[in-house]
């Protein structure tokens, strides 16, 4: 049979970060010695109290279907969440729904919000998937650069030179990955009255939020009355939680967009692991002191790299507000092509990382260094680019 694959699917990428995982996995089958700066994944274990609630839903056999929008107290945790944390009402009921991810619980928003030919703004850099979604549900991802210099801040001005008269949304993430910039008041602001303005969604990504320093201030889109009617929030406990391998996210939104979102999520998945809820109930409603601790430590890794980096000839890195990424300009060590870098340092120094340009053109001349690792990894990772460095010049 000749294999004729639909225009969408041969239309995207392979993901550059799944990519490098299996990368990492290949070289270490082979022997090789790698340190992974590569995958942004926590590499601690998931809080016992989380692991013990989902064991315990196990053995009491609560292993069926859950409603499609998810257990009603999970749902009510959320709702008592994104009041406390976001400033956002949403009512458990109706403005909610628990998704297997929040890679998922985007998904289901681009296929709910776009059409084919429409347009969705997508800054630049930023996450590996936005525009691959967008594509997915037939519409076009439209760039919108953003300038290192400018600490990779949105504003109007730059929104308003990419929007169109196809344009149906616009994808906002904070903490950013892979940038690290944390949503300010004034860029929220013009985000808000850009989306009004031009009657668009405003599709948030908050998966980083439990991630940030120095006291950076979470600010929810959605908490804007202006944006209220106009944004789903999407957010999960892979990150904050260290529960990537639990797959577990949510929606937020307006009760009229949320019941159609719904749609897709009933014909796709149907609903989100049963146990797994349980689990994420337990997260919620538990001690938050993991989350705290979580985030101490990657306050420690994040100087660590960020002083580790600077001290590098022709390497500069300015330090991340939140989300655990590390995102250097690497001009300066004579090499322009982030991906060309990135392979330089895995075959000379097995020290992986992720050329800038995965996050889109607006990331070429950096690469992301996830310090989602042990500062013991951080220190030779570092020991080794230093030693690649000065053997090349
Ligand atoms: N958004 C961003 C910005 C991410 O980095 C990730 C990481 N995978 C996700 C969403 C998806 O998270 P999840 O594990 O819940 O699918
Ligand atoms: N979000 C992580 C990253 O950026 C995990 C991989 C993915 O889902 O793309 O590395």
């Amino acid at each position: 049979m000749q294999h004729r694959l639909s225009n969408r699917i041969s239309g995207i990428e392979k993901s550059a970060t799944y990519d490098i995982f299996d990368m990492v996995r290949n070289l270490r089958t082979q022997g090789a010695s790698i340190l992974d700066l590569g995958g942004g994944e926590p590499d601690f274990s998931t809080p016992p109290h989380i692991t013990e609630a989902a064991v315990a839903a196990l053995s009491e056999g609560f292993t069926h279907y859950t409603p499609s929008r998810g257990i009603p107290e999970l749902l009510e945790a959320l709702s008592e969440k994104l009041a406390k944390d976001n400033g956002i009402h949403a009512e458990a009921v109706s403005d909610i729904i628990v998704t297997p991810s929040a890679k998922h619980a985007l998904y289901i928003c681009f296929l709910s919000v776009l059409d084919p030919g429409d347009e969705i703004l997508v800054p630049t850099p930023s996450w590996v998937s936005y525009g691959a979604m967008a594509q997915l549900a037939g519409a076009r991802p439209v760039p919108v650069p953003l300038a290192a210099d400018q600490g990779f801040r949105l504003s109007r001005d730059r929104l308003e030179r990419q929007v169109s008269g196809a344009t149906k949304a616009i994808v906002v993430n904070t903490p950013n990955n892979p940038t690290g910039h944390v949503l300010d008041e004034d860029e929220a602001r013009d985000i808000a009255e850009f989306a009004a303005a031009h009657d668009l969604f405003v599709i948030s990504d908050e998966i980083y939020e439990k991630i940030r320093y120095g006291g950076a201030r979470h600010l929810s889109p959605a908490s804007l009355p202006s944006c209220a009617d106009r944004t789903l929030t999407v957010n999960g406990f892979s990150k904050g939680y260290a529960m990537t391998g639990w797959r577990l996210g949510y929606v937020a939104g307006p009760a009229g967009v949320i019941g159609d979102v719904l749609k897709a999520q009933q014909h796709t998945v149907g609903c989100a692991g049963s146990f797994v809820q349980r689990g994420a109930l337990a997260a919620l409603t538990g001690p938050q002191e993991p989350v705290q601790d979580m985030a101490d430590e990657y306050a420690a890794r994040r100087k660590l790299v960020v002083d580790g980096l600077n001290a590098l000839p022709g390497v500069s890195c300015s330090a991340p507000g939140g989300a655990f990424y590390a995102f250097a300009d690497i001009r300066g060590t004579g090499f322009d092509d982030s991906a060309e870098f990135a392979t330089w340092l895995l075959t000379t120094a097995g020290v992986a990382v992720t050329p800038g340009t995965a996050f889109g053109p607006g990331g070429e001349g950096h690469v992301r260094l996830s310090f989602a690792t042990s500062r013991d990894v951080i220190e030779q990772a570092l020991d080794r680019v230093g030693a690649a460095l000065a053997a090349r010049s």
